[in-house]
């Protein structure tokens, strides 16, 4: 009756380090740097995240496109806007312009934000 405990134990183990090898070929993804030490600690589904690959601000860089001399805005990650056309890009800019109007934002104006969008800005 001593073999099958015998086996159980190495079958333990074998999950053990089964779940220690996979924990390590997955590692938590880099933090970017801009992001201060405090926030680090703050879950990345707390942060928004790009409109179209859906990371999170923790892991990626938005691209920002200032639609006026003080404001910007970024629906994308740097790698996702250099992916897309300008024409490509302006569906995200108008689903976070809309969301902003939807939150009560009346101040920002469309026209300017696709002219940025369509200068490649
Ligand atoms: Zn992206």
């Amino acid at each position: 009756m001593k073999v099958p405990i015998f086996l159980g134990l190495i079958l333990i183990v074998l999950l053990i380090v089964t779940r220690v090898t996979r924990f390590k070929q997955k590692p938590e993804p880099e933090t970017v740097s801009y992001i201060p030490q405090y926030l680090k600690s703050i879950p990345a589904s707390a942060f928004s995240a790009c409109g179209r690959c859906e990371t999170s601000w923790k892991y990626t860089e938005g691209h920002t496109t200032y639609y006026s001399e003080t404001s910007g805005m970024f629906p994308l990650c740097e790698s996702c806007w250099q992916q897309l056309t300008p024409s490509e890009r302006l569906p995200y800019y108008k689903k976070l312009y809309n969301d902003w109007k939807r939150m009560g934002d009346t101040v920002v104006s469309w026209e300017n934000i696709e002219k940025a969008v369509l200068a490649g800005n």
